[in-house]
């Protein structure tokens, strides 16, 4: 039975817009394909007014509240979001498709991210030097921006805006967010929780909308920091738009995540390990492992047990206890379908084919089931490509050495993993590696929030990862301050530079 689409609106100053769009976005349920909701898209002249009314919410309130005021509004926060967590991943789910237990760990990895805020009075302690020279102390501070623009990809619709927004407001910051327009709704739910904790109207503001939106926070001038993920084109586009335009940038891109198996390691641990990161989500994670490196003799082994494992896993509905879910939309589904053929085509085997078997779901759901290549070279379109779905190719390697260089030689440099049980070549690896995040048999070593999420290369533009202390230093700027106390003896003229005596 089909439903009247619900529209989904901007969240400005604390409450839902009242305006008419000029232009909106249908959103689907990937699971049903019925359309679910109809999204308002904001016009440049909108977010001009969303960023001017966030800077004076600023001016008025954020940018003078203690600590205390804070972190009261942070601890507030979590305990809310966690209380909602259930909520939050509902609309995850009917959004973007991923099952109902995966969108509840997303939600989990973003509250990490608000329990680390809550410490900013403790991140925020500056250095002080007493009598550097004599009489004269020497302290640092660090002070919000001002406005801050957050933009996010699909794929995590909670949890990646909860990379930053915690951060950004316990350092002081007002933000406006741009999601994805494919699964809007739980940003809106999540910026109610902001202000239900008590965050003043003006500081979280949610524009919807698409390249028009963020064309206006690029280059609007009172936005002073562009907090980005998404697909490296447009990450790159991003990054350069905005720093031309004056504002420091961090721009998380794609990836093309390697996990390296050596002859040593235990098959059936990294089995389960590939069929989870390259499956889960459907392969829509930016830390899924898309190509597994079998150093030989394994392959022929490996490539059996993770064949047996993918004909146990139940592709459906993500509300119905399956293990993977649709993808996002109807025209993804068919790009990263157009791949089986394009990998046969090249030469790869096709040993498990994702279009084959039943799904558990009703209706025209955007299914591709996992799929798994072996045989696969460095010149095929599937080895090279950020496919961003559930196909995992096998590339048989003679050596570790020969494994290193793929990932080094590799665009991308987000996220890998090396499974062995030889703790030198673990090692060796950990050093060796031009990736930001590794994992040592562990497949998805997303860093907890106290650490910081990024990769490298064209993984992330920009010098700051996202949270840990690179996030508040990235919402932040340092001052030193120089302070000397009258007194008598200070007096005199004395033009040359100053010196400590
Ligand atoms: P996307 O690049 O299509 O969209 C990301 C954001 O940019 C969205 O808010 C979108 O509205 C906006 N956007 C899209 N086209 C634009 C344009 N031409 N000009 C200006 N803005 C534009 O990415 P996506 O499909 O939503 O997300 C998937 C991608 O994100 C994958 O490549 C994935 O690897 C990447 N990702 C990276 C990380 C990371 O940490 N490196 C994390 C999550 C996702």
């Amino acid at each position: 039975m089909s439903t009247t689409p619900t529209r989904i609106t901007h969240l400005i100053g604390g409450t839902s817009w009242q305006g008419s769009p000029a232009r909106t976005s249908p959103v689907f349920n990937p699971a049903t394909g019925e359309q679910t909701g109809v999204l308002d898209l904001a016009s440049c002249e909108l977010v001009g007014e969303v960023v001017r009314s966030a800077k004076a919410a600023w001016e008025s309130s954020w940018q003078r509240a203690s600590l205390t005021q804070r972190t009261q509004v942070l601890f507030r926060f979590r305990e809310l979001l966690n209380e909602r967590k259930a909520e939050i991943a509902e609309l995850i789910t009917a959004e973007h498709g991923k099952v109902v237990s995966d969108a509840i760990g997303e939600v989990t990895r973003g509250l990490e991210v608000a329990e680390f805020a809550c410490g900013i009075p403790h991140l925020l302690k500056g250095g002080f030097s007493e009598n550097v020279s004599t009489k004269v102390d020497v302290y640092s501070i660090r002070q919000s921006l001002g406005v801050v623009a957050v933009i996010s990809p699909f794929n995590f619709p909670a949890m990646v805006p909860l990379w930053f927004v915690p951060v950004a407001i316990a350092c002081g910051n007002a933000v406006v967010i741009k999601p994805s327009e494919k699964d809007p709704s739980a940003v809106n739910a999540v910026a109610a929780l902001w202000k239900e904790a008590g965050l003043p109207d003006g500081i979280l503001n949610v524009v919807h909308g698409d390249k028009e939106a963020v064309d206006a926070l690029l280059t609007h001038p009172d936005v002073k920091a562009i907090s980005f993920v998404g697909s490296t084109p447009i990450a790159k586009y991003v990054y350069e738009t905005g720093t031309a335009h004056g504002k420091r940038v961090q721009a998380l891109g794609g990836a093309k995540n390697h996990m390296l198996v050596l002859p040593d390691a235990d098959l059936d641990l990294a089995a389960d390990a590939a069929v989870n990161a390259g499956f889960g989500s459907a392969g829509e994670r930016c830390m899924a492992i898309s190509a597994l490196l079998a150093v030989e003799p394994i392959a022929d082994d490996l490539v059996a047990k993770i064949t047996d494992r993918m004909g146990k896993l139940v592709t459906g509905d993500g509300t119905r206890g399956c293990d993977m879910g649709p993808l996002v939309t109807a025209q993804h589904r068919d790009k990263v379908t157009s791949y089986l053929d394009a990998g046969t085509q090249a030469g790869a085997t096709l040993v498990v084919d994702g279009r084959d078997g039943d799904v558990d779901a009703d209706g025209e759901g955007y299914f591709l089931k996992p799929t798994l290549f072996d045989h696969v070279t460095t010149d095929m379109s599937i080895y090279q490509d950020e496919i961003f779905g559930p196909v995992l190719s096998v590339v048989r390697v003679a050596s570790y050495d020969e494994g290193l260089k793929l990932i080094n030689d590799n665009p991308y440099g987000n996220g890998t993993a090396i499974f062995t049980n030889d703790g030198g070549a673990a090692r060796r690896f950990q050093n060796e590696v031009e990736v930001g995040m590794v994992g040592v048999n562990v497949p998805i070593p997303v860093p907890m929030a106290y650490y910081s999420f990024g990769g490298w290369k064209n993984s992330l533009f920009g010098d700051s990862h996202a949270h840990g202390m690179e996030g508040v230093n990235f919402f932040t700027r340092g001052k030193v301050v120089t302070s000397r106390w009258l007194d008598p003896s200070h007096g005199g003229i004395e033009l040359g530079f100053p010196q400590n005596t």
